[in-house]
């Protein structure tokens, strides 16, 4: 049984963490677009709202996180990597089994169930970067039998031939962009042009907890699903320790995995929470994506019509990020975790490309498992966490996506020529 999207809403849990009427976490988030596309916002905060009380979006789409995304995803308890740092007892949640191998096709299954269903739309524009969120996009178009155009940068087509080629199989229209620095951010505004010219019957399926209002709060709701699987797994004795975990870890790129598995924690004092940046090569190399780690470069704006920590140069020009993992090398974080750190509610840190290549190597060898790059931020970041942990305590770690789509970046990295 897949666990049900409304328990979360009990009155408390609601008044604390969802945002204002403006959509605004405390200073942070809100919808800074065009007036032109106010409307579709507004329809989307309804059509979420309505998704949420409706039992009968919630059965369908439950029925087919179980049936084809392969939900409840594992709870593993990672015996060789406790016994490695001879500390507390290590828990994984195991997203790199669903379909698609990532967390990814949570929200964007959700996204479009929700807007078909409801509005009956039928064409799905978005954009990616490295492609993972377009692959996710286009199988679920695939499934629900709806238009799909995924917007991408020619540099990012050009490094990702892979994943263009996994997302016209599936029927997608991959169309490249050509203009800006031709990644990512230019990819960016191509979806949100195509979107204002076809909202009738277009939606924007954006990929993390970003963006202007809803999509913040929409996409952590469909995310949560990771904790509250999480939770209750911790809690049955027969499945995980029996207990709720002291600690929670999860790498956070735009933040969507991270939230989703805080958030059904945030309730429980006890148990803090950790997210992982990407370090990239140091914070003095001014070559990361820690948006919250560098005072320097990481400071209050606007990006994607929302409001939070955004890297950016003296003169407020959005900084050029690195990461070794594609998915974690943005420029800006979800508004949630910024108000979440704000109230000390959760704590960030970050983890360097080499913490990471070794947190990669460690979790093959000690577990058998091949994780993301970008989920190996959150391994990789581990050592440092023992020194801050008592043995009897209780390690929960999200490991947002399996490896595969990153062995030719880890193959440069630790076998070079090879
Ligand atoms: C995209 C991606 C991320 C980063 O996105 P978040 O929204 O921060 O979760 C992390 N892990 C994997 C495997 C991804 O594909």
């Amino acid at each position: 049984m897949v666990d049900s999207m409304q328990a979360i809403f009990s009155a408390d849990d609601y008044g604390v963490h969802y945002p204002d009427s403006r959509g605004k976490f405390g200073p942070y988030g809100g919808k800074y677009v065009p007036e032109t596309l106010i409307p579709a916002l507004e329809e989307l905060e309804e059509i979420h709202a309505t998704a949420m009380q409706d039992a009968g979006f919630q059965d369908e789409l439950n029925s087919l996180l179980e049936t084809y995304v392969g939900r409840p995803t594992p709870l593993t308890h990672a015996r060789r990597l406790t016994e490695h740092f001879g500390g507390p007892e290590i828990y994984l949640k195991r997203e790199d089994l669903a379909h698609t191998g990532a967390h990814k096709i949570n929200n964007a299954l959700g996204q479009a169930l929700m807007v078909k269903r409801i509005l009956g739309k039928n064409r799905v524009v978005a954009e990616t970067g490295a492609g993972q969120h377009g692959v996710a996009v286009a199988t679920v178009c695939a499934l629900l039998d709806m238009e799909c155009v995924v917007y991408m940068g020619s540099v990012d087509m050009a490094r990702q031939a892979p994943n263009v080629f996994r997302m016209r199989l599936l029927g997608a229209d991959v169309r490249e962009v050509s203009s800006g620095s031709q990644t990512l951010k230019d990819a960016i505004n191509e979806a949100i042009r195509d979107w204002v010219t076809n909202v009738p019957d277009t939606h924007y399926l954006l990929g993390s907890a970003l963006g202007p209002h809803p999509f913040p709060v929409m996409v952590r709701n469909l995310q949560s699903v990771i904790g509250r699987e999480a939770r209750r797994q911790m809690l049955d004795p027969s499945v995980g320790p029996g207990q709720l975990p002291d600690v929670v870890v999860a790498c956070v790129g735009g933040g969507s995995n991270a939230i989703g598995m805080f958030y059904p924690f945030v309730m429980d004092p006890g148990v803090r929470l950790l997210g992982v940046e990407a370090g990239g090569r140091g914070i003095e190399s001014q070559k990361h994506a820690a948006r919250f780690a560098d005072p320097k470069m990481g400071r209050l704006g606007v990006l994607h019509g929302t409001r939070s920590y955004v890297l950016q140069d003296e003169d407020g020009q959005i900084a050029l990020t690195h990461s070794i993992s594609a998915g974690l090398d943005y420029a800006s974080v979800g508004p949630e975790h910024a108000l979440l750190r704000d109230r000390e509610r959760a704590e960030y840190f970050y983890c360097t490309d080499e913490q990471a290549l070794a947190g990669f190597e460690l979790l093959c060898r000690q577990e058998g498992i091949i994780p993301a790059l970008e989920s190996a931020h959150a391994v990789g970041w581990l050592p440092e966490l023992m020194s801050d942990v008592s043995s009897d305590d209780v390690v929960l770690v999200s490991l947002s996506g399996r490896g595969d789509k990153d062995l030719d970046t880890v193959m440069a990295e630790l076998a070079p020529g090879a």
